[in-house]
């Protein structure tokens, strides 16, 4: 039987879905009957239903199963949850670019802390959830704008812009251009460029 010092430092792991220690522990949750590496992305269980294992085999025997997420069945190097969250995180703000996303509603929807979805998102991708979600945004303005059937308001909050002033900043910022402006520059007739 574990000694309560050492579930501390497993729980500890737990909770800061720990990646050093996948493969060498896993806990169960009682009350949902599943078993997950440490670095599952999935909330932490309260702490008095988690049940530790070091060996796998010894978790299914007790009728525990894998978790979907985190895979704990499969070899450590073929899965990267935390890979998951993130390419769940892009496809979400990619495909649904027009709802109002909070850094809250989108990790609500991912299942894991605002916290870790931010630091980890910054970490793998190299911007905050908000400036990716922009960058989508302003994209698709710019399919609009070159298509040339909307107004430059019905753009705006066509992709999830909620306000005409910062929906032209940001487009400024991410283009050095006015919407008019590039608009224009992708419509001018051919030959007459420059
Ligand atoms: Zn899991």
């Amino acid at each position: 039987m574990m000694v309560d010092i050492h579930k501390a430092a497993l729980w500890q792991a737990v909770v800061e879905c720990d990646r050093k220690y996948d493969g060498i522990f896993y806990y169960a949750v009682k009350t949902t009957g599943i078993f997950c590496r440490p670095s599952c992305p999935s909330k932490p269980p309260k702490r008095e239903n988690a049940v530790f294992f070091f060996d796998r085999d010894e978790a299914v025997q007790q009728g525990y199963r894998a978790c979907k997420r985190c895979r704990p069945d499969l070899p450590l190097s073929a899965y990267d949850p935390q890979q998951e969250v993130i390419n769940n995180a892009k496809h979400i703000m990619q495909l649904e670019y027009h709802k109002p996303w909070t850094l809250q509603s989108l990790s609500q929807r991912l299942g894991v802390s605002p916290y870790h979805l931010q630091r980890l998102f910054k970490q793998r991708v190299g911007v905050s959830p908000k400036q990716f979600l922009k960058q989508v945004r302003i994209q698709q303005a710019k399919l609009l704008l070159i298509k040339g059937e909307h107004s430059n308001t019905e753009i705006c909050f066509s992709v999830g812009f909620t306000d005409l002033s910062q929906f032209y900043r940001c487009f400024r910022q991410a283009t050095g251009l006015s919407p008019q402006a590039y608009k224009r520059s992708k419509t001018r007739p051919r030959g007459k460029a420059k």
